[in-house]
């Protein structure tokens, strides 16, 4: 497959990396795959420590122009970048697809999801108000402002190839930092594509860097180590997030680290079961199950346990597996080979533990990293899906006997990003909201996300949250000015 010959825009694939305004190439590159042909797709430059410190080098060079620009300025910037998203939406999904291996119109799908974070944040860079403090002692004020934190280094993974990126770059834009972003190895062609429009939209040179890399702990620790950038934003595993904290140790460094997680996802015997059976479909075999927020442990009550795997097999058989180019395709493959053996080795656990195969269970005949959607039934503690997240399309049945017993089997993880219940009890509702240890909560709903909410992890699932109008502070730091000698004398 040529990719170009695909698309549009041909200009969206430059294969270049992105620093100070200029497209540039490094002496090394490296292949960029697609996971359901295998093929080389595009061949993009292997940066490491001395072009990142350039990157930060021209994000700093810009920081003081650009944190002097009015919100409302910043935001026209961004509210032609996300036109010019939307308008390329079909291009910017067909990339995806070929890197990514997920369905293009799934793909279409998050990029338009991560373009409204560029709206939102267009506005939304406006409202970063202070406060007036009333204060203890006569003649005296306290006042705060917001005020941008520097220069920002981002790093993303590969299962949402844009919308990890345009969760964290619009509100840094419109908080008035500059941004170095490192996509991940599997997938630079999205966040490369975003960066053309991003200079068609006109920010300056500097404000916005793309450093393409095979080389990640090289480029992660170059901006981990540097004193000029002042904040991390970081999405990915839990292992990775951890070592990167480290680095930041001696900076100093502001941290949103949004990281692993291992949803549970409780069916109560009052639920309508048809409502989550479709809940569970949507956010467990979305994107092949590869995402971060994916019910991963399914608790289901004993009394309608049988009822409701009857209908999740059902509702399952037709999920199409196929090249994401194929129309008919509703998933495609895993991202690669460790994705795979990562998948077939919790499968092979829980049976070895006991576990029954309702559906699927094996790599799908189409070969290469496909996998079957399956259902196991007759789960327990003891099997690696209770403790870390599958990342694949299998969905994990246990069974529990009463609400408290949901509550603990759902907490008894290090992870809390989401988590997800339904029942029709409203006391229910509000009982177990408060109880689960978890960010996100989907009561009676598989779908949580939207720039309108603050996303985002407790325990090891991480700190901080992206979207809504938190996500602004993430990337502002206050400062007060105490103020005496008000009062005449
Ligand atoms: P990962 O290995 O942690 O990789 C994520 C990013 O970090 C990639 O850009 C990767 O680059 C880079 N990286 C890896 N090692 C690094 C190092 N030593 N120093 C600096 N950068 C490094 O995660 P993944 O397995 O690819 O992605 C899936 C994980 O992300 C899952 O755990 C999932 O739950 C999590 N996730 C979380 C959220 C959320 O919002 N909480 C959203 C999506 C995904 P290379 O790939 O090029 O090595």
């Amino acid at each position: 497959m040529i990719l170009s010959d695909k698309l549009t825009n041909k200009s969206l694939l430059p294969n270049k990396a992105y620093i100070n305004g200029k497209w540039v190439d490094a002496s090394k590159s490296f292949d960029v795959i697609n996971p359901s042909t295998q093929e080389v797709i595009a061949s993009v430059p292997d940066m490491g420590a001395e072009e990142t410190h350039d990157a930060i080098a021209a994000a700093d060079g810009a920081f003081k122009d650009w944190a002097a620009k009015t919100a409302k300025e910043r935001g026209a910037f961004l509210k032609k970048w996300y036109q010019l998203i939307l308008d390329n939406r079909e291009d910017l999904g067909i990339i995806m697809a070929a890197e990514q291996g997920k369905p293009v119109k799934e793909a279409i799908g998050e990029v338009l999801y991560g373009a409204e974070f560029v709206e939102w944040f267009a506005e939304e860079g406006k409202r970063a108000y202070g406060d007036v403090i009333p204060t203890t002692t006569h003649g005296s004020r306290v006042v705060t402002m917001k005020q941008p934190v520097g220069v920002c280094a981002m790093i993303t993974p590969w299962n949402f190839p844009s919308a990890m990126i345009t969760r964290k770059m619009p509100p840094a834009l419109a908080a008035g930092c500059t941004v170095v972003s490192k996509p991940a190895e599997d997938t630079p062609l999205s966040a490369i594509a975003l960066a053309v429009l991003a200079e068609e939209a006109g920010f300056p040179k500097g404000v916005i860097n793309v450093v393409t890399t095979s080389h990640s702990s090289d480029v992660g620790k170059a901006m981990c180590e540097s004193d000029i950038v002042r904040k991390l934003s970081f999405t990915g595993s839990t292992k990775v997030g951890k070592i990167l904290m480290g680095q930041c140790a001696d900076t100093m460094k502001k941290l949103s680290l949004e990281l692993g997680g291992n949803a549970p996802f409780v069916v109560f015997g009052d639920a309508d079961i048809d409502a989550a059976v479709k809940g569970l479909v949507a956010g467990k075999f979305r994107n092949c199950g590869q995402v971060c927020i994916a019910p991963n442990r399914i608790y289901v009550q004993d009394s309608v346990h049988d009822e409701f795997v009857e209908k999740l097999k059902a509702a399952v058989s037709d999920i199409k597996v196929g090249d994401g180019f194929d129309e008919d395709s509703d998933i495609g493959p895993l991202i690669n080979q460790a994705g795979l053996e990562k998948v077939q080795d919790h499968v092979q656990d829980a049976l070895d533990k006991g576990a029954t195969v309702v559906l699927g269970g094996k790599q799908h005949k189409k070969g290469a990293t496909f996998f079957e959607p399956t259902i196991l039934t007759g789960m327990t503690d003891e099997m690696k899906v209770a403790s870390d997240e599958t990342f694949g399309p299998v969905a994990s049945i246990f069974k529990f006997t009463d609400e408290q017993d949901a509550i603990d089997k759902a907490n008894d993880t290090i992870y809390g990003l989401a988590a997800y219940f339904y029942t029709r009890d409203i006391g229910r509702v509000w009982r177990v909201s408060e109880a689960i240890e978890a960010g996100i909560i989907g009561a009676n709903t598989g779908s949580t996300s939207s720039e309108v909410a603050p996303f985002g992890g407790v325990k090891h699932s991480g700190i901080g949250r992206e979207g809504s109008k938190y996500g602004l502070d993430e990337f502002l730091e206050i400062k007060y000015v105490a103020m005496g000698g008000i009062e005449e004398s």
